[in-house]
């Protein structure tokens, strides 16, 4: 898939640069697009998943939109939808994600809650607001080639444990602990995502 190791800040300027383009995009790929939503998809996945173009980090982009390090909240624009799958529902992956109810991260909460945009005493998985965050699965390694698009790129930060890109021309990021998000313990994530 020549898509694949594209960064979202790539595709943050194809959305600046015209709808034309990435609507005629949109039905090259019609049919791979189509291939995501199967049935024979053995696993469910959740989309609606977005990589905020100001911190890098993956969120889940329901209102109201979490804080984000780089400020203000976290953004969607300019990025593709990504897709986890839900724990229960099985297939490969790294168990124990979870959505913070604080900072709308995807993280990994098998450690110690860790730094947190939302809440200074870390990641949290429920709020008074938002129910409480389900385990979901985020497949790692080689990225297989069963025609479902994937983008390879992805770490988890040795800082906040959050998932945040850190591929090919990844635009900087920033981590809720200060600085950039680290990746140097990191395990090689990639993501499924539909270009809507
Ligand atoms: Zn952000
Ligand atoms: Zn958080
Ligand atoms: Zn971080």
């Amino acid at each position: 898939m020549t898509e694949e190791n594209e960064s979202p800040g790539r595709s943050t300027r194809r959305g600046f640069l015209g709808r034309a383009s990435a609507l005629s995009g949109l039905i090259a790929l019609a049919g791979t697009v189509a291939e995501v939503a199967q049935p024979s998809d053995a696993f469910a996945v959740v989309a609606g998943f977005r990589s905020c173009p100001k911190c890098q980090t993956l969120w889940s982009a329901a209102p109201p939109y979490g804080n984000c390090p780089a400020g203000g909240t976290h953004e969607e624009y300019g990025s593709w939808n990504y897709s986890v799958k839900e724990q229960p529902d099985g297939g490969a992956g790294q168990t124990d994600w979870r959505i913070c109810a604080a900072c709308e991260c995807l993280w990994w909460s098998g450690t110690l809650a860790k730094a947190c945009s939302g809440d200074p005493n870390g990641h949290r998985i429920s709020s008074r607001t938002r129910p409480k965050s389900r385990y979901y699965l985020v497949e790692y390694g080689t990225v297989p080639s069963d025609g479902l698009l994937r983008q390879a790129g992805w770490k988890s930060c040795d800082n906040c444990s959050a998932l945040y890109f850190a591929g090919p021309g990844a635009p900087p990021s920033r981590c809720p602990n200060g600085g950039a998000h680290v990746g140097v313990y990191s395990w090689a994530y990639n993501l499924r995502y539909t270009v809507s």
